[in-house]
């Protein structure tokens, strides 16, 4: 009895220091789909003394000025009207947002969103009114629709079907979400939305609690997918909140996908949502609906690309 009680006890002590070799360990960055450029942007940021909120706002960059990614920044897909349109916010460790909607013209809507919740007194600007704002602090005015996303508006424009379905391809949504050296944990989503989108349509990505949301004393999380199931769901605020409960980020993250899948039925199969999350000791989650979500994390120097788990095995 007392050589098993004792066999015990050294496996449980093992157990525990190979559970604590891997939270702690900061700065840590993790990003929706296979951005390891982004990511790693992020980390040196953080190597280098910045703050997570530098770090979410510059690894976001990367991804928006990459012109061969069809979802964010710079080469998005338009809306029908062949206007390219983004989204994006960040919060910081202290729980300030800022986010822009129906932005045009301008390259790096995150950092936008930035100066909206550093230097306005409000939290979202849309449209027109946050065009203007850019301008008006230095952000050049730009054509985001690249020769390929205008060729292939103008393939999608002979059938004109509109099919919000989402995924399958890798690319989409970036959500960020790091936590620096200090402990502090910021986030940042930029997205220019679901292709060939109504005009005027706005999802989830910048929206605070559905595509992203941040609490320094629990932990943070993110989405990508089909926008409008997110915000039904508040689904980011969701994870923080069943984390904040005890839930562990993987757990928090399959909660947040079974109350999509218990509204939609059968529709689930036309749809991809996931989710990343990270709490405040450096533990990770992630859950799709279906396969082929993917996400990176950068951590204890390794900068790697995950496949999460998923709910609809057919
Ligand atoms: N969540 C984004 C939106 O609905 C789209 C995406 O992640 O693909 O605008």
């Amino acid at each position: 009895m007392a050589a098993l009680a004792c066999a015990n006890t050294t496996e449980e002590k093992q157990a525990t220091t190979e559970k604590e070799a891997v939270p702690g360990s900061f700065p840590i960055v993790i990003a929706t789909w296979d951005v390891k450029k982004a990511t790693a942007k992020a980390w040196e940021v953080m190597k280098n003394g910045g703050s997570s909120l530098d770090a979410v706002e510059q690894g976001c960059m990367v991804e928006e000025a990459n012109a061969d990614g069809q979802s964010v920044g710079i080469g998005g897909l338009p809306d029908r009207d062949g206007n390219v349109t983004l989204d994006a916010c960040i919060m910081n460790p202290a729980g300030d947002y800022g986010a822009v909607v129906y932005l045009q013209n301008i390259l790096h809507p995150i950092s936008v969103a930035r100066k909206v919740m550093e230097e306005t007194p409000h939290v979202l600007l849309a449209g027109k009114g946050a065009e203007q704002f850019a301008l008006e602090n230095g952000f050049e005015k730009v054509n985001l629709l690249t020769e390929n996303s205008k060729k292939a508006w103008e393939e999608w424009k002979i059938t004109s079907q509109y099919k919000p379905i989402i995924n399958i391809e890798n690319h989409d949504t970036i959500g960020m979400l790091a936590i620096d050296q200090n402990g502090d944990i910021s986030g940042g989503c930029t997205t220019s939305g679901l292709a060939y989108k109504m005009a005027g349509r706005v999802g989830d990505s910048p929206i605070i609690g559905s595509g992203l949301f941040v609490d320094n004393e629990v932990g943070a999380a993110t989405a990508t997918g089909l926008g409008e199931e997110v915000l039904k769901t508040v689904g980011s605020f969701l994870i923080v909140e069943l984390m904040r409960q005890g839930k562990s980020p993987q757990e928090a993250c399959e909660e947040a996908v079974n109350r999509i899948v218990k509204k939609n039925g059968d529709r689930i199969k036309d749809f991809q949502v996931g989710y990343i999350a990270v709490n405040k000791q450096g533990e990770t989650g992630a859950y799709g609906i279906h396969d082929g979500f993917v996400y990176t994390v950068y951590q204890n120097e390794e900068n790697k690309k995950h496949v999460p788990e998923y709910y609809l095995k057919s």
